[in-house]
């Protein structure tokens, strides 16, 4: 009898608790990342009604997560990322803030209606949610609180404790460490990284800086080492019929023997320009940074020059763009570096006016940089050529 009090009506060995509380956990942050983000939020992925009902109940039942709070705070993220008006940036609020209050800022911008008429369109808005789900949304957890005492007893507390934890923690985990943390794979003006290559603990939200360049793509793993296990799992809904993806990020398609910039290479580039962007920091500003510092005495290189050419120039400081101001001006073949990749991007930024003038402009950058006298430079500018259109997509031109 005591037995029974103490374990409920069913006593597991340890490992079984520890299944049961990784398993729910799992389902949790698989509901969060498929459901709330990749489907709800952004729209890249389609699952099944069946599925979206299930992790909508899910997320009820065990995190009294409601829908339209969810995606509206994501979206407004998005929307301001890392400037004022970001509902959880360690760059506004502080690291520490965000790792332990992210809890308190998610409730202050879930309760503002703003917020919630905004960027909260598009969400469930049937009986049941009216009703039910965001009617009374602490009251799966309790149910959830109450059902896994009367299973399984005292070590239901343990077990409780650390479900209600988990979200929280990945919560601050993502908005905080995926903004402070880890490799950037991909420059833009938000500081988001991607903490570790392999998202398997929090169903591949870890890829946060991928997911930021490419937010509609519902796939976050980039790179061929890189496992999103949302991903994985997406794959396997697709299988079965119940998952629909729209488009993915771009792969690079290079054609080595492509010679010439034409139109299609003008498209192929815009289309994959974060990571032409990516080729020339790794391809070209790092190199020539190394070359220098073999020339050059340390000492007249800041430690962060390397961060301070690369970063977008929202991300500095004012006292990082007075020392990137002082390096450029000191280096002339940095200058030269720095002036090409911000002349690459205003060709994309104006092309839409005329794909054709693009193309002049991209031609004559190439032959500037070939005749530079920058080794990594000319060879960059040859690998550009041989951007070619994804496959079965190159147009008659
Ligand atoms: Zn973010
Ligand atoms: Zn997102």
């Amino acid at each position: 009898m005591l037995a029974h009090l103490l374990y409920g009506a069913i006593r597991l060995p340890l490992w079984g608790y520890v299944a049961f509380t990784v398993a729910t956990v799992q389902l949790m942050f698989l509901g969060i990342t498929l459901y709330l983000h990749r489907d709800q939020s952004h729209g890249g992925l389609v699952l099944h009604p069946v599925l979206r009902h299930f992790f909508r109940f899910w997320l009820w039942f065990c995190s009294g997560t409601v829908t339209r709070e969810w995606v509206a705070v994501h979206r407004r993220h998005h929307a301001y990322a890392d400037r004022p008006g970001d509902p959880h940036s360690p760059v506004v609020f502080g690291l520490q803030r965000v790792m332990l209050q992210g809890y308190e800022l998610y409730v202050a911008a879930a309760r503002d209606q703003k917020i919630l008429a905004n960027y909260g369109r598009d969400t469930p808005d049937d009986w049941l949610e009216r009703n039910l789900y965001s009617r009374f949304p602490k009251a799966g957890l309790s149910l959830f609180v109450v059902l896994e005492l009367v299973v399984f007893g005292v070590p239901a507390v343990t077990m409780i404790a650390l479900q209600l934890m988990a979200q929280p923690f990945a919560g601050g985990v993502i908005n905080g460490l995926g903004h402070r943390l880890g490799y950037r794979s991909f420059e833009m003006p938000t500081s988001a990284t991607n903490i570790v290559p392999w998202g398997v603990l929090i169903a591949g939200e870890e890829l946060h800086n991928n997911h930021h360049a490419f937010p509609s793509s519902p796939r976050f793993a980039v790179q061929r080492w890189e496992i999103d296990m949302g991903w994985l799992v997406i794959c396997v809904f697709r299988a079965l019929g119940l998952a629909r993806v729209g488009s993915l990020a771009p792969t690079p398609n290079i054609v080595h023997d492509r010679t010439r910039m034409d139109l299609d290479t003008v498209r192929a580039l815009f289309t994959n320009r974060m990571h032409v962007l990516r080729d020339y920091r790794c391809g070209v500003i790092g190199p020539v940074f190394r070359e220098l510092t073999k020339q050059e005495s340390t000492a007249l290189l800041p430690r962060r020059a390397p961060q301070l050419l690369v970063r977008h120039p929202k991300l500095l400081d004012e006292r990082a763009r007075q020392q990137l101001r002082e390096l450029l001006e000191r280096y002339e073949v940095l200058r030269t570096v720095i002036e090409f990749r911000d002349r690459l991007q205003r060709i994309w930024e104006e092309m839409s006016a005329s794909h054709g003038r693009a193309l002049e402009q991209l031609r004559e950058l190439c032959v500037q940089a070939e005749g530079s006298g920058i080794l990594a430079l000319r060879k960059f500018a040859l690998r550009l050529r041989s951007y070619a259109p994804a496959a079965g997509s190159e147009s008659s031109h």
